[in-house]
């Protein structure tokens, strides 16, 4: 297996994977959209709330604010921890929103009781409150995974293509239709033949070779190496994502060894 890094971003990297099938490259992109543990507002009690919106409208949009920690990791998911799921500091943090308008309520008054979390993102709009409403909520936050709900996805924009190779033959005459019908800019004209550039963008959308009356280029994905493009929704930086994705694989294979090794 080899691995290029193209791009990277504090919520996002791209990479290029090569010497691998296609089922391991989607799944860690699975992984990082289903699999990674992460902090999210599950639990709350509306003290007050007199804004226009409905108690379970503000529930939903608390629970769908991505959250930071400094350590994820001394947290553990309810079912794992010692308490047996039903709630201590070792499997939820508290929070406290309280606000009165007017004015709007950002995810940045989201007060947690554990200094170490946070909003990932301050100025997620909550509600606008009018003159003298109120909003006052205390609740918990716990640790799941993509699967259990969308609100535990880590990842959020995450694919994968083959990469591109193009191929242009002796019979191209320069005419340079294939230049105007690419919507990715990737083709010139050089010597009175088509040049190509940056091909990892490429969308294999093949109007350039629909283009090509002689017929002279030739497209085609190379079937054991592709352009992986994951992005967080904040809750870990990209790169760590991708590291947590392939550690949950690595466990789950080593289970199903284990559990293998028992029937034999
Ligand atoms: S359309 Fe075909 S012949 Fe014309 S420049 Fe492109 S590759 Fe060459
Ligand atoms: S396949 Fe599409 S994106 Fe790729 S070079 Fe041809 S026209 Fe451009
Ligand atoms: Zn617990």
């Amino acid at each position: 297996m080899k691995f290029e890094l193209l791009q990277l971003e504090e919520d996002r990297i791209r990479y290029l994977l090569s010497g691998v099938t296609a089922a391991f490259a989607n799944g860690i992109r699975r992984a990082c959209m289903s699999e990674v543990p992460v902090l999210a507002i599950d639990e709350i009690g509306l003290y007050d709330n007199t804004s226009v919106l409905f108690d379970e409208q503000i529930g939903l949009r608390l629970g769908e604010v991505p959250l930071r920690a400094e350590d994820l990791d001394i947290f553990c998911q309810p079912e794992d921890c010692q308490c047996g799921g039903t709630g201590c500091p070792g499997c939820r943090v508290e929070f406290m929103l309280s606000s009165e308008g007017p004015g709007m309520v950002y995810s940045r008054d989201i007060q947690f009781t554990d200094p170490g979390v946070k909003p990932a993102f301050d100025k997620i709009p909550i509600v606008i409150l009018g003159d003298g409403e109120k909003l006052v909520i205390e609740g918990y936050a716990t640790k799941h995974v993509g699967t259990e709900h969308t609100k535990w996805q880590a990842g959020t924009l995450c694919g994968y293509k083959n990469q591109p190779c193009i191929v242009v033959a002796d019979s191209c005459d320069g005419c340079g239709k294939c230049v105007e019908v690419c919507p990715r800019n990737l083709l010139s004209v050089e010597g009175g033949r088509a040049k190509t550039t940056n091909m990892l963008e490429c969308s294999l959308c093949k109007l350039c070779v629909d283009a090509c009356e002689p017929g002279a280029i030739k497209l085609s994905p190379i079937m054991d190496s592709f352009v992986v493009s994951i992005e967080s929704s904040g809750t870990l930086p990209a790169k760590d994502l991708v590291a947590k994705a392939a550690e949950e694989i690595k466990k789950r294979a080593e289970d199903l060894d284990a559990k293998l090794a028992e029937l034999a």
